[in-house]
């Protein structure tokens, strides 16, 4: 069996043509959506997913602004900047590119967006209204862009057993109760589960966010499963690459995403479909 690919890139484009339209009205109601990024310090990484982002609110029509500051930044500093937008019209989505320098409490400035324009999801009113399935706060993007995946392969969850591998507040734990809410079976393993493979065997859908290469491997996957592979790491000659075996697993598997080309283009694309619903929740 040679598995079918679950394309994040084209899928991604699919869904920004109709969050570009969908901006575009709102602009016409007087409420264009707004996303503030706030960057602290000059972390490689963090400078290019900041960039990415403001470029794909360029594409698709939302207004965007960067804030960058020294990695001197003090936290009381941070925290009035974040009231500054949490009070700004304009903005409807805040998003702090963490990590943040070792002196700023990060939980504590998560707190202090207003859950209205957590965007990101990682406030404890978006976790809280995730694992009540209470109306309100905001999916974290990456797992929801996993779930936006398997809605678009037209994936039955209901009944199925999913396993996920990490508990991260960011990708584990939300991914799991998205796939509770959809009435899977949900088996969440880590670092402390002793077998991994015996719980990956029986899965119907697999979704690894670990960050290890090689994790989940050819014998690890029950012929036919939906394999997601979040995981993002550097092969040997340095080129991005999942936690799957992409070439092995891919025999076996039903359905499995690549890296890259998968998932990564899905969390920017859930982001700015957080900001788009956050201007659609404020009154013009
Ligand atoms: P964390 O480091 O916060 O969490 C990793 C999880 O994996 C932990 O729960 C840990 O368990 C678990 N784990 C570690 N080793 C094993 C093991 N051998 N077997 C089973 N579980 C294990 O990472 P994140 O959740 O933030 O990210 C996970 C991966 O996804 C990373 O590679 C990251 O770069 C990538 N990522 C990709 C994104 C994208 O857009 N494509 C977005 C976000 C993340 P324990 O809790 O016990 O320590």
């Amino acid at each position: 069996m040679t598995a079918h690919i679950i394309d994040g890139l084209a899928l991604s484009r699919k869904l920004r043509t109709q969050i570009a339209t969908e901006a575009q009205q709102l602009t016409a109601q007087g409420r264009r959506p707004g996303l503030a990024v706030i960057l602290v310090g000059d972390n490689p990484a963090s400078q290019v997913y900041v960039r990415n982002k403001i470029k794909a609110c360029e594409d698709t029509g939302i207004h965007s602004v960067l804030e960058k500051f020294d990695a001197s930044l003090s936290e009381t500093e941070l925290l009035a900047r974040i009231a500054a937008l949490n009070a700004d019209p304009r903005i409807h989505g805040i998003l702090v590119q963490l990590p943040l320098p070792g002196h700023i409490d990060e939980q504590k400035v998560i707190e202090a967006i207003s859950p209205a324009k957590d965007v990101d999801g990682f406030h404890v009113a978006s976790a809280g209204a995730l694992l009540t399935g209470l109306p309100g706060g905001f999916w974290p993007c990456t797992p929801h862009g996993c779930l936006q995946m398997l809605d678009d392969i037209g994936y039955e969850l209901r009944g199925k057993h999913a396993v996920v591998v990490g508990r991260s507040n960011i990708v584990g734990k939300p991914m799991a109760l998205m796939l509770l809410a959809r009435s899977a079976t949900v088996t969440i393993c880590h670092s402390a589960t002793p077998d991994l493979a015996h719980f990956t065997r029986d899965a119907d859908v697999i979704v690894a966010a670990v960050g290890k290469r090689g994790l989940i491997t050819r014998d690890m996957v029950k012929p036919g499963a939906v394999v997601i592979d979040v995981g993002m790491n550097r092969d040997d000659h340095g080129k991005l690459c999942g936690d799957v075996d992409f070439a092995g697993v891919s025999e076996v598997a039903g359905w499995i995403t690549p890296v890259p080309g998968g998932v990564g283009p899905m969390t920017i694309t859930m982001l700015l479909a957080n900001t788009i619903e956050s201007a659609r929740r404020t009154t013009a």
